[in-house]
């Protein structure tokens, strides 16, 4: 993810890129292709790109265990200056250039960006209902024979108690 800024005149200027994960060495769980639309800002000392990135994956749902696709869609804005600045560098994607630069190589940030998008906890969907912890039976696809009110043990004493103050 390469982009020439020798010939870049001053302004707006739009770039894609659509590239087989298999030529980024990715991995898993990326899968098919990695799409990246550029909207890129040049003035006089700086460069702003505005990255808009889509990532294909096939995870692993954290509760049912199914195998799932999802596609995640991530924008950001990565900064090229010509001259250090004071602007907090904490806070944006900070790169600087040598006036020799001809060039502007994305693929590192872009692929930071594309493993920050894997959320931590992976769910096939939001209401997943997991496995039966007795049976193991998908409880999205099937209902189990073993009983949804059979009371926790350890709740049983408790239950008396409560029977008792009523
Ligand atoms: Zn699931
Ligand atoms: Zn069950």
């Amino acid at each position: 993810m390469i982009i020439k800024i020798s010939n870049l005149s001053v302004g707006i200027h739009s770039l894609g890129f659509e590239i087989p994960v298999d030529e980024l060495q990715l991995g898993e769980p990326f899968v098919d292709i990695l799409t990246l639309d550029c909207e890129i800002d040049k003035s006089q000392h700086q460069i702003v790109i505005k990255c808009n990135l889509t990532i294909s994956t096939q995870l692993n749902c954290d509760r049912c265990g199914v195998d799932y696709n999802k596609d995640f869609i991530s924008d950001f804005t990565l900064l090229y200056l010509y001259e250090k600045s004071d602007i907090d560098e904490d806070k944006l994607n900070v790169n600087y250039l040598s006036a020799n630069d001809d060039k502007i190589d994305l693929t590192k940030d872009v692929l930071e960006f594309a493993r920050l998008s894997i959320p931590m906890k992976k769910l096939c969907s939001e209401d997943c209902k997991g496995l039966c912890v007795k049976c193991g039976t998908d409880l999205n696809e099937n209902k189990c024979n073993c009983s949804d009110d059979e009371t926790n043990p350890v709740w049983g004493p408790l239950l008396k108690l409560k029977d008792k103050l009523n």
